[in-house]
């Protein structure tokens, strides 16, 4: 073995080095958040590779990020001490990508196929509900959407889904329609979304097994970190990785220049990859996206003779925040028990703020990391989680009130800007000139007198001589349109036509298979953006967003620059191929000394110093939407878990009394969860100025006398909360939560009244607005300056 051969298992515990030197056909990791599983899949690599077992080109390794695949990549290569080119880390999306691309052949499908975002989904299926007049049947983009994901992912094509469908019924045999033609179009464009990358795949290797059989052999470990998120679709594109190979398929692979002789077995065949899967039932967080839990609970019956390895010893966290996880998933039915410890001590209590509205909480949160910073804590090392993107608002408005470095991470995302889009959209049509979803966006952007008439002119010329609608833009002299109309879609043809000829190697790099002599990305997106005269739109627009509109183009000029940089030889399909696969939790950068601001679901995986999770209130933890679902809220348990979890050493929970959702203010309860988590485990703090605690850790309830409570469920302003209804918290448990729970319900207030409230001292009410429960006070404070108050829950006495 190579000097310094033991150095990989140093520092692993028992159960981990067994998992890093297990060898067999399959391997399952099952542990809870921060036991070390992703580190142990890095050191097995890394050990397959050091002993000589695999080569680097034998190995795929599948991640959830591609972040998450270049951090891997890197301690692999460190544990290693060397480079280990040829080896595929990365997700499920980049290997099927890079696969698809190399056989898209095979599957009747240009190398240099479109791939879809949601977006574009939406306005490809947006035209076919409105051609079809299915809206109103009441299809919308969204709802056709999300049931074709799902039955994507469930490898439902849409030839199988029409035969099994229910022809009696108009609603089924429209979807069917509806599927069938969303179908023919990203064919004709050839154009997959996200969902067809995994499940193309899998029929790739089905339909194909000659093919299946060059990665079948390639691949002889396969290992996958966060198995318990992986779809039906993604567990069958591992089995069929995994197939072993027969002896009589064995001679199709000679003079590949590969020993096959090497990889057979007694049989002649060669036998299947050895498989390793890591996860963690308690984190699955995405059964909306078809997710399979299932996936890791039958592990055993799927792979007979499964070595299954667990791991109980947490390094990340402190007790005191391992115990409240501990207690909050036990909550949960159907799972495993395990009970994770750490040898790292109790640490500090986690701390619970409840503040009176959002802008309270946020103002909190801030003050905490600037204490956490001034303690030499570093901004990187800090996260905010919140349940949805809305919660950003009053987060941000306090962060840069208070100057605080943030960042929010997958929030609106730069590739989902219009002028990013468009530009995009410009350098899509060079790369698949069959994309006609891309050739519609940029056909009159920037405007140049093409209307809509004029655009299903040509889709319908396209149609009728059966060519594409770039053919058709060629041909524009032939459709009888005005003249000016005419000129400005040859010359829009003529200007992709030319960047196209950008992109050809030279003679020499066609005979070498290499990209020389071809422009790079950053020349052909220049002649694009100057000649098609949108960058001189923007300039001179009068429009002062347009300003901000061409820095951003300019931004993704810079960065087809640095990717030119970066790759070089690398084409433009690589380009479109890599921002098309950035998934949010990508644009961290660790290196920048910002607080990093995202939704629980990006956070999976992650770790900090110290994390607050924040809007921890009935409706948005459980969100509304998945309250009321089967496995819902177990599901939304396991997000808080996630959260919990990410934490090394400091938690903070905070909530708010109020917070305003669709432009109306609203009373928020605690969530349910809050309570699961044992006392003594939270330092509870309120609102400052508000009814404080006698010196102890626990709130003092104030609402001792009022049977049923603030909270209460009879409260019928609250009952439109159906999820509050099954499982609203007692109400004894919410007012210690928030401390102050009051209901002035009844206080009658008008114009003229003084009053004095906790927070802001006196004042004089100027007017009324609002019925019963939502009558806000606007109130002119003495010092405070003019507020809004919710007078059911505004801790107000009348003066
Ligand atoms: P998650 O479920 O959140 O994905 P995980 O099980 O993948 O967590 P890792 O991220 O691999 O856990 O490890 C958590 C932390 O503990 C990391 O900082 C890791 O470096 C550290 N760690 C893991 N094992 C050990 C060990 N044996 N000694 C010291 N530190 C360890
Ligand atoms: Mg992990």
């Amino acid at each position: 073995p190579p000097a310094g051969g033991d150095r990989l298992t140093d520092g692993l515990n028992p159960e981990q080095r067994e998992a890093v030197e297990y060898r067999g056909p399959a391997l399952l990791i099952v542990a809870g958040a921060g036991s070390g599983k992703t580190r142990v899949l890095t050191h097995r690599i890394a050990s397959l590779i050091q002993s000589r077992e695999a080569w680097p080109s034998q190995i795929l390794a599948i991640t959830f990020t591609n972040k998450a695949a270049a951090e891997m990549r890197e301690r692999v290569e460190a544990l290693l001490g060397e480079a280990a080119g040829g080896m595929w880390i990365s997700t499920f999306h980049s290997a099927c990508v890079r696969i698809l691309r190399r056989e898209a052949e095979s599957l009747g499908l240009s190398s240099t196929f479109t791939i879809y975002d949601s977006a574009d989904t939406r306005t490809v299926l947006k035209r076919i509900i409105k051609e079809l007049d299915a809206d109103t049947m009441g299809f919308t983009p969204a709802s056709a959407q999300a049931k074709i994901s799902r039955l994507k992912n469930e490898l439902a094509d849409v030839e199988t889904y029409a035969r099994n469908a229910n022809t009696n019924d108009p609603n089924e045999v429209m979807f069917v329609e509806i599927f069938r033609q969303y179908t023919r179009r990203l064919r004709e464009a050839s154009a997959l979304d996200f969902d067809d990358l995994i499940a193309e795949t899998v029929y790739l290797f089905r339909a194909f097994p000659k093919v299946a059989s060059l990665y079948q052999r390639r691949f002889r470990h396969i290992l996958v970190d966060e198995y318990q998120d992986t779809n039906h679709a993604q567990y069958a594109l591992i089995r069929e990785l995994t197939q072993s190979i027969p002896a009589d398929r064995v001679h199709e692979m000679e003079g590949h220049g590969v020993n096959v002789a090497a990889l057979t077995d007694a049989s002649g065949g060669i036998p299947g990859a050895s498989l390793t899967v890591v996860g963690d039932s308690d984190q699955s967080i995405y059964a909306f996206r078809g997710a399979d839990i299932r996936n890791i609970v039958e592990f055993e019956r799927d792979f007979p003779g499964a070595k299954v390895v667990l791991l109980e010893q947490n390094y990340r966290s402190t007790q005191n925040i391992l115990s409240a996880a501990n207690a909050v998933i036990s909550n949960n039915f159907d799972r495993k028990d395990k009970k994770l410890w750490t040898a790292v001590g109790d640490g500090e209590l986690i701390t619970g703020y409840t503040g009176y509205t959002a802008h309270d909480e946020a103002q909190f949160v801030a003050d905490e990391i600037e204490s956490l910073h001034r303690a030499g804590i570093a901004y990187r090392d800090i996260a905010v989680f919140y349940r949805t993107n809305a919660q950003t608002r009053a987060l941000e408005e306090i962060f840069v009130r208070s100057a605080l470095p943030y960042r929010v991470v997958g929030g609106t995302k730069f590739y989902e800007r219009a002028e990013i889009k468009d530009a995009m959209a410009y350098l899509i049509s060079v790369a698949n000139p069959l994309d006609e979803l891309a050739l519609r966006r940029i056909l009159n952007t920037p405007k140049r007198g093409i209307g809509p008439a004029t655009e299903t002119a040509l889709a319908s010329f396209a149609e009728q001589n059966g060519i594409s609608f770039r053919e058709a833009m060629r041909n524009a002299d032939a459709l009888g349109l005005g003249p000016k109309v005419t000129g400005a879609i040859l010359a829009l043809a003529r200007v992709l036509d030319e960047a196209a000829a950008m992109l050809v190697p030279s003679s020499r790099g066609v005979a070498e298979g290499t990209n020389e002599g071809a422009k790079p990305v950053s020349d052909v997106l220049v002649f694009l953006l100057e000649s098609s005269g949108l960058i001189d739109a923007l300039r001179n627009s009068r429009d002062p967003q347009d300003e901000t509109r061409a820095e951003n183009v300019e931004e993704l000029v810079a960065q087809t620059r640095d990717f030119d940089r970066e790759n070089p030889g690398a084409t433009l399909v690589d380009f479109l191929t890599q921002v098309s696969l950035v998934a949010a939790a990508d644009e961290i950068d660790d290196a920048s000394g910002t607080v990093s601001l995202m939704t629980l679901h990006t956070a999976k995986g992650l770790e900090y110093h110290a994390v607050f999770l924040t809007g921890l209130e009935e409706g948005l933890l459980p969100h509304q939407m998945s309250a009321s679902e089967p496995g819902g809220p177990a599901e939304e348990r396991r997000l808080f878990y996630v959260g919990i979890t990410r934490a090394r050493k400091r938690l903070f929970l905070s909530l708010a009394m109020s917070r305003a959702q669709f432009g109306e203010v609203a009373v928020a309860m605690p969530s349910r969860y809050l309570q699961e988590i044992p006392e003594g485990l939270i330092d509870w703090r309120q609102s400052p100025g508000m009814a404080t605690s006698r010196g102890g850790t626990q709130p003092r309830a104030l609402n001792a006398r009022r049977p049923g409570g603030a909270w209460g469920t009879r409260d019928r302003d609250l009952e439109k909360f159906s999820v509050l209804k099954s499982a609203a918290p007692k109400a004894e448990w919410a007012n210690r939560v928030t401390g102050t729970v009051r209901d002035n319900g009844d206080l009658t207030l008008e114009a003229g009244d003084r009053i004095r409230h906790v927070d802001f001292g006196e004042g004089r009410v100027t007017q009324v607005t609002g019925e019963g429960t939502k009558r806000i006070a606007h109130v002119a404070f003495d010092t405070a300056g003019q507020k809004k108050l919710l007078i059911k829950i505004a801790p107000i006495e009348k003066l």
